[in-house]
């Protein structure tokens, strides 16, 4: 298959007159300076499709569920007791459809693979499902359905806090022993589909002791992700339990390098920031859900500047959509420092350096080739020029306008592994989806 594109943006910047050969779902030949082959599908503006990192599918289900004060000092705690009732009652298929929507909201704006940090695996009573990968199934059901590409990252939780605390019963659904979770690996392993990637996710430092931390770890040589520092509460314990602070802890004792990507890593004082930058690992960041659970803002000026490498996700998924997440980086920068264009080298595009950023470190973060080029998933998506927010654009503002400036719509055509999920913005099955999610959430919330 041949697709043509009058702009597109290469790993070495913005080309004009690309043509690009499609084979296996692969990139096979990028042609900068072509002419349109007779059977090429024309269009305007290429960009590569993001990976987005981390996400919590079924948590979409409960987007907007929590914005009424409850506490004085609501905070993410207490937004965990409202999450933790939510999903007491999810079956399998509740969950399949809730990830369905989620997905299919990814790739509309612009996310063509996630990385699913899956931590539901029993039954509603935390007994043990007769196939252990009986809910995982329901994540790739949802990625079958949407063909988002998926990079599969199962949780490793079995304990309340710090130093082994027993789990509580809002828990039960996401325990594990270490044999049990190599057989949760093994049976996810047996159903993924062709281009799907295989991680492991031990939770956090409070769910996971350092023996199992190194046990879970070795059960597989794809990525490992962690939540770390996202709380302040977090780090305080953190130190107490061990006299370090959980980033500090991790990078003395876990071995951190290119294969791990540490969820949030929020509160990070200067030290820990560069150590972090130099290891190689990614910070996945998660701007939008940090906001909306009063997390705190990622010191990226900093780490940048040390040479870290970021990726963002939609975790929470209270609102899915890769623009704002790259935008609530820069602008959570802007306001703490009073300053604007912060995340930039002098002179270039915020838009195209975070861009271009989280592009490169979700693809380390999800263990697979991104951006346009020989060898690459052809993920692809084309900006629609008929929309306002690019009226008059060059080469050099897209992403700008895309991310600062950019509306619903913005996006045209999305394309995953070759196949043509989204035309004018639109999932080709967006309406069965919603049907179902809206059926599955009426019931749920009824
Ligand atoms: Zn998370």
């Amino acid at each position: 298959m041949y697709l043509w594109f009058e702009t597109a943006l290469l790993p070495a910047g913005w080309a004009e007159r690309v043509t690009l050969c499609i084979a296996d779902g692969r990139i096979a030949e990028v042609l900068p300076g072509s002419d349109p082959a007779p059977d090429a599908e024309r269009h305007r503006v290429a960009i590569p499709g993001l990976g987005n990192v981390h996400s919590h599918g079924f948590q979409r289900g409960m987007a907007g569920l929590s914005e009424r004060r409850g506490r004085p000092d609501d905070d993410f705690w207490s937004w965990r007791e409202i999450m933790y009732r939510f999903l007491d009652r999810l079956t399998p298929d509740d969950i399949a459809a809730i990830t369905a929507q989620a997905y299919v909201e990814m790739l509309e704006t612009g996310y063509t693979r996630v990385g699913e940090f899956h931590y539901l695996h029993n039954d509603v009573d935390g007994g043990r499902y007769a196939d252990p990968a009986e809910t995982a199934g329901a994540i790739i059901n949802a990625a079958e359905q949407t063909g988002i590409g998926l990079t599969l990252l199962p949780v490793f939780y079995a304990h309340s806090d710090f130093g082994g605390r027993l789990p509580k019963p809002g828990q039960r659904r996401f325990l594990s022993d270490i044999d049990s979770f190599a057989r949760l690996v093994e049976a996810s392993r047996a159903r993924l589909p062709a281009d799907a990637v295989l991680g492991v996710a031990p939770h956090s430092l409070r769910a996971v002791t350092p023996e199992e931390l190194a046990a879970v770890t070795a059960l597989t040589d794809g990525p490992i992700h962690i939540h770390a520092a996202e709380q302040v509460k977090e780090v305080e314990a953190c130190e107490q339990w061990s006299g370090a602070r959980p980033v500090e802890w991790l990078l003395h004792n876990a071995g951190v390098d290119a294969r791990w990507t540490l969820i949030h890593a929020t509160h990070l004082n200067d030290s820990e920031t560069d150590r972090l930058a130099r290891s190689g690992a990614v910070a996945g960041l998660c701007p939008v859900t940090e906001a909306n659970l009063g997390d705190g803002i990622f010191p990226a000026e900093r780490y940048l500047a040390a040479g870290g490498r970021i990726a963002t996700g939609t975790d929470s998924n209270i609102q899915i959509d890769a623009a704002h997440e790259l935008r609530s980086i820069e602008y959570s920068q802007r306001l703490s420092l009073r300053r604007r264009a912060i995340l930039s080298p002098e002179g270039a595009s915020v838009g195209e350096t975070l861009f271009d950023a989280a592009l490169t470190g979700a693809g380390q973060a999800l263990g697979v080739a991104t951006g346009i080029a020989p060898g690459a998933p052809a993920d692809i998506l084309s900006l629609n020029m008929d929309h306002p927010s690019f009226a008059g654009a060059t080469a050099g503002t897209f992403l700008d306008r895309w991310i600062f400036a950019g509306r619903a719509g913005a996006i045209d055509c999305v394309w995953r592994a070759g196949q043509l999920q989204v035309v004018r913005g639109r999932h080709r099955a967006a309406e069965v989806i919603a049907n179902h999610y809206h059926k599955t959430l009426e019931r749920l919330l009824g």
